[in-house]
């Protein structure tokens, strides 16, 4: 540098962040996948049994939801061209729309191109200053995000604590909205949805569910955590849930009544100032819905293998967290020490992710298991039996 020259202030505070997360093991990189998402994926030349994605009915790469996608490429073409208000919506972001609203009970349903998108635009279109939200400390970052910013009063409440939430209810002025997620992402328990509607119903707050984690794997008939709860759309009057897991596409949608859609289409910046999302990813995901809803055996199969990991993760004495989902943490605690088992596992051949903060509190790094309908029990055993070599003292 030479004398007088300014400093470069932005350049110092990325430079300085970088070598704080390098030093903290916590800085982050994208894995370059040169495979379709499955139970192998090839990553440099090498393949790998992949236990981190959350395609968790085996749907992602389905033969069938592919087919749909190039067939609507090519009548629609790639890009939607527009908002959805403009001219951007064509008739398979419509019949999506129309499956999904069915499909869980509401009278509407209404796309978004991301699960992001969705829970900061509803939050920041239905709340206003004066309002309150209230969500679970655990809750996804999307939901979080859109809280702070919509310019009501933002309170956390303990996770899953619904005296606490009651207390907190009991002292909010104006209009109150509870957010919680239904699954929650890094953990995998649920929420427990009755006794949340139980307490909103008295307030009487709206209740709004993300969930991104149990759509297409919770409930009787796959609708998710709602549907498993016996609820509906008086308890339950925000619906939202993504299509890029269970159903193995991408977008997200949030499904309710019509007062409420017809609201949100004329008022959510999100919905509003973005491109559609593109027709034929609506086509394959009406495909994949319908695969979600003929094919109950993926479900089925998917719960017999959340049983076989956690029989055999507990005879192995392995850190398990409360979870009956798909979502299967083991808890580390320490970043570096969960990066360390993380890596282990990938010489080995096994990708597991480490998930650090700021995804998790302080000291509970955890390694983020997820099981999807195509692994085979072949592949559950093989997880455990290297988990038993790379684990620390097991
Ligand atoms: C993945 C996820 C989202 C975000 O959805 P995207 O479509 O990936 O943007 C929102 N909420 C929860 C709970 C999630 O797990």
């Amino acid at each position: 540098m030479t004398p007088g020259q300014p400093v470069d202030l932005f350049r110092q505070r990325l430079g300085a962040v970088l070598d704080q997360r390098r030093a903290t093991g916590l800085y982050r990189q994208c894995l370059t996948l040169e495979s379709a998402q499955g139970p192998l994926i090839q990553l440099a030349g090498r393949e790998y049994l992949n236990f981190c994605s959350n395609d968790y009915l085996g749907l992602a790469a389905h033969p069938r939801v592919v087919e749909s996608l190039c067939r609507a490429a090519r009548r629609y073409g790639v890009g939607s061209g527009a908002s959805h208000l403009v001219c951007g919506h064509s008739a398979p972001h419509r019949e999506l729309e129309q499956a999904l609203a069915e499909f869980t009970g509401r009278q509407r349903a209404l796309l978004f191109s991301s699960g992001y998108a969705a829970n900061t635009g509803v939050l920041q279109a239905l709340l206003q200053p004066g309002d309150t939200v209230l969500q679970d400390r655990l809750n996804h970052a999307s939901l979080l995000d859109g809280g702070l910013h919509s310019g009501a009063r933002f309170r956390r409440f303990p996770h899953n604590d619904c005296d606490a939430l009651a207390r907190r209810l009991a002292q909010a002025p104006g209009p109150a909205l509870v957010a919680v997620d239904g699954v929650f992402s890094m953990d995998g328990d649920s929420a427990p949805l009755v006794e949340l509607a139980r307490v909103c119903r008295q307030r009487p707050a709206w209740l709004m569910v993300d969930d991104a984690h149990g759509f297409g794997v919770l409930g009787p008939t796959g609708a998710g955590s709602v549907e498993a709860a016996g609820l509906g759309e008086p308890e339950v009057p925000v619906l939202m849930a993504t299509l890029g897991k269970a159903l193995g596409t991408a977008g997200a949608f949030i499904a309710g009544s019509e007062l409420l859609v017809e609201a949100l289409i004329q008022s959510t910046r999100n919905y509003i100032y973005t491109t559609a999302m593109p027709p034929a990813v609506a086509a394959a995901s009406l495909t994949a819905l319908t695969l979600l809803r003929e094919e109950a055996w993926r479900r089925d199969h998917l719960a017999a293998l959340i049983g076989q990991f956690r029989r055999g993760a507990e005879a192995l004495q392995l850190p398990l967290m409360d979870s009956g989902s798909a979502i299967q943490p083991l808890l580390v605690g320490d970043a570096r020490a969960a990066v360390g088992i993380s890596e282990a596992l990938r010489q080995r051949g096994i990708l597991v992710s480490a998930i650090r903060p700021p995804t998790v509190p302080a000291d509970t790094s955890r390694l983020r298991i997820t099981l999807s309908a195509a692994h085979t029990p072949a592949q559950l055993e093989q997880l455990l039996q290297t988990l038993a070599d790379c684990w620390p003292h097991a």
